[in-house]
């Protein structure tokens, strides 16, 4: 796929100036043997040179073409003893004549092969061509000669762990991207970034790389260095009218120790679909946050309980502090207790207040490391006066230590929250009615399950739990399960339903991939995971 002049199509023989040239040196040297053969007094196979005459044709001349050229040679030989000879049959004269008509037959058996063989070639040569031109990819050839003659002298100095060395020096991978030689490149790689022509594309390599993008060319260089198969990742490039493009890029390198160090890259534009879901990710932040609020409606009730009873309790204390005051001599012990007991209170009622505000709060959706463990223990916290009024006990089952998650914590709190208050909700008729919130460990993954005895799962409706509206409860939304989903799968986790096994009620579980896990399946690690999908991590 180099840049060389492909033919038109995949059978037509050369063509431009050098075509008359081939001609008129085949015709003057059939002229010039038949002239030697005919009336030169030496006595060698001399028509054997009919060859040469059929190889300058071969590239003019395809097929049956070639056959009439080859039978004329062969009728100028027959022609040639005739006029020499005549009729006789002379012994070592019939026998050089023999030769020669050998010589042609398997120089034109030969060439027609070889005219196969390179219809063959080109036909695949254009195939490639077409594919090289009319896909949506951006393709780049490059030539990493100059580049890995500079990465082997550094390679020299620094060892093995030339990814650090490069990681370590920008400098030096922004030299190297300028000694790469760009060969060619194809239409998409010139629409996608608004260039004029493929000459300014091939021209200006290292200015279509964005600062940040280094560690990836780092990276791709070193995967180059080591002799793997390519290398993949996601970076963003400047188009040539400035603008940002998000890309996802594939290279394969040249096997091992090859003298070419060519190099193809396909770069695919997913600016579009990046801006749809930052788009998707702030509708649905909207959505979380619009429900959350209206789950505070719906808690009100036992939200102004939560406050109320710390700032009854203040009253009360504060009420006994002044009595004991008023005693002679004032009891400053007990006064002291009492102030105590209303710090304790002021602190419980500004946490509620604290989560409240937080919950309610509209902010971007974060990524940070918690643990899953404190965010049931904070939902259990708010909901702690629901599950008194609904008679409802609440058993804790959840994992020993810390169960790091990458996440929002509001977010998650809400479907913890969204899921206890379904619960809740599904035992209102329920005779026992027993709440089990579980957290464990799997292997790179937390799984957080919520166990009702309630009114259980009906099969028609486990299809459409998590579809946005719909419900069950007359005042009911249908949002809380879908809002659930959608926060579970952008924290890269799966939330489902089931049904309890012998006994009554329903287990709603997610699983969020761990903060390791999660780190590890950042874009701009895609390289990890595709060298460890060449075998060569
Ligand atoms: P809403 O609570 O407003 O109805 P949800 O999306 O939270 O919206 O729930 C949708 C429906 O899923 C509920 O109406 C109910 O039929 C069913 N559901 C959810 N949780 C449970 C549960 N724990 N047990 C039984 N049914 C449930």
């Amino acid at each position: 796929m180099s840049h060389r002049p492909f033919l038109d199509a995949p059978n037509a023989p050369s063509r431009g100036p050098v075509r008359p040239l081939f001609a008129l040196s085949a015709v003057v040297l059939a002229a010039a043997i038949f002239l030697f053969d005919t009336y030169a007094p030496i006595e060698i196979a001399i028509s054997v040179l009919y060859g040469i005459v059929i190889l300058l044709a071969a590239p003019l001349f395809a097929g049956s073409a070639l056959a009439f050229v080859a039978a004329g040679c062969a009728l100028l030989t027959v022609l040639s003893y005739v006029i020499v000879h005549g009729t006789d049959m002379l012994g070592a004269a019939v026998l050089r004549c023999m030769v020669s008509l050998a010589a042609i037959v398997i120089t034109t058996v030969l060439a027609l092969r070889m005219q196969a063989a390179m219809a063959v070639l080109r036909a695949s040569e254009h195939r490639y061509r077409r594919i090289f031109e009319s896909t949506a990819v951006g393709i780049w050839e490059e030539d990493y000669t100059g580049v890995a003659a500079l990465l082997r002298e550094v390679e020299q100095q620094v060892g093995d762990d030339l990814e650090a060395h490069l990681l370590a020096h920008p400098e030096l991978v922004a030299r190297c991207m300028r000694r790469a030689r760009t060969v060619d490149v194809n239409a998409a790689a010139v629409r996608m970034l608004q260039a004029t022509d493929k000459r300014q594309v091939i021209e200006s390599l290292p200015d279509l790389f964005l600062p940040e993008s280094f560690g990836l060319q780092a990276r791709l260089l070193a995967a180059f260095m080591a002799g793997r198969d390519g290398f993949e990742g996601a970076n963003a490039i400047r188009s040539f009218n400035g603008e940002r493009r998000s890309v996802l890029i594939a290279a394969t390198f040249p096997p091992h120790m090859r003298q070419e160090e060519h190099v193809f890259v396909s770069v695919l534009d997913v600016t579009e679909r990046s801006k749809t879901e930052q788009a998707l990710e702030q509708t649905r932040a909207e959505l979380a946050h619009v429900t959350r609020v209206a789950t505070m409606g719906e808690l009100t009730a036992s939200i102004a309980h939560e406050v109320n009873q710390p700032l009854a309790a203040v009253v009360t204390q504060a009420e006994a502090a002044l009595r004991w005051l008023r005693r002679t001599p004032p009891e400053l012990g007990e006064v002291s207790d009492a102030l105590n007991a209303i710090v304790l209170q002021g602190r419980r009622a500004g946490e509620v207040v604290r989560r409240l505000r937080a919950m309610s709060r509209d902010v971007e959706p974060s990524r940070m490391p918690i643990d899953i463990n404190e965010v049931v223990q904070e939902a259990v916290a708010l909901l702690r006066r629901e599950l008194t009024d609904h008679a409802v006990e609440l058993r804790l089952a959840l994992a020993a230590g810390k169960l790091e998650v990458a996440g929002d914590r509001i977010q998650l709190q809400q479907v913890v929250i969204n899921l206890m208050m379904n619960g809740m909700q599904a035992m209102d008729a329920a005779p026992a009615r027993v709440l089990e919130i579980r957290s464990r460990h799997l292997a790179e993954a937390v799984e957080i399950a919520v166990v009702d005895c309630g009114r259980g799962l009906p099969e028609a409706d486990m299809t459409r739990l998590f579809t946005a509206f719909f419900t069950t409860r007359e005042h009911g939304m249908g949002m809380g399960l879908s809002i659930c989903r959608s926060i579970v799968e952008s924290h890269g986790g799966r939330i489902r339903a089931e049904r309890n096994a012998g006994m009554p009620g329903a287990t709603f579980a997610f699983t969020l991939p761990t903060h390791a896990a999660a780190i590890a399946a950042r874009p701009d690690d895609v390289a990890g995971s595709a060298a460890a999908r060449h075998g060569t991590a």
